[in-house]
């Protein structure tokens, strides 16, 4: 594990998936609660930091950037590694992304792909017509 001060993104990173956060500010013992403070519909998620411990309190939010979008490869990798039971990042940040299930009218399942650090989204079919298994 890394020691000393989390940059934000690694903070974000670790609230995105609801990993511990310690605290360590002046040796402080405490674990930091992140509180999701987004909408349903928001592209880029935003949790409010806080340590119980000493107090301390913080905000991490996404950087919005949405240009250029995925391009196919990156797609594919990032389905390939969903496949396998891996966490796909996103390639621009090395955010995880979220695969979330949609309803599909034609029994297909369908995706959409997130990612709540640079608000990136796009829906695949699945599996993805490029993906030869
Ligand atoms: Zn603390
Ligand atoms: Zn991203």
């Amino acid at each position: 594990m890394s020691t000393g001060h989390d940059t934000t993104h690694r903070l974000f990173v670790k609230a995105i998936q609801h990993e511990g956060i310690s605290c360590g500010r002046d040796g402080c013992p405490g674990t930091v609660d992140a509180i999701d403070q987004s909408q349903t519909r928001d592209r880029i998620k935003t949790f409010e930091l806080h340590c119980e411990s000493c107090g301390w309190r913080s905000r991490v939010t996404g950087q919005e950037q949405l240009a250029p979008p995925w391009d196919n490869a990156a797609l594919e990798l990032m389905a390939d590694e969903h496949l396998l039971h891996q966490q796909p990042v996103c390639p621009f940040d090395d955010t995880p992304v979220v695969f979330i299930s949609m309803p599909n009218p034609r029994r297909k399942a369908k995706y959409r792909v997130a990612c709540f650090y640079c608000g990136r989204q796009t829906e695949m079919e699945w599996p993805p017509p490029e993906s030869k298994r």
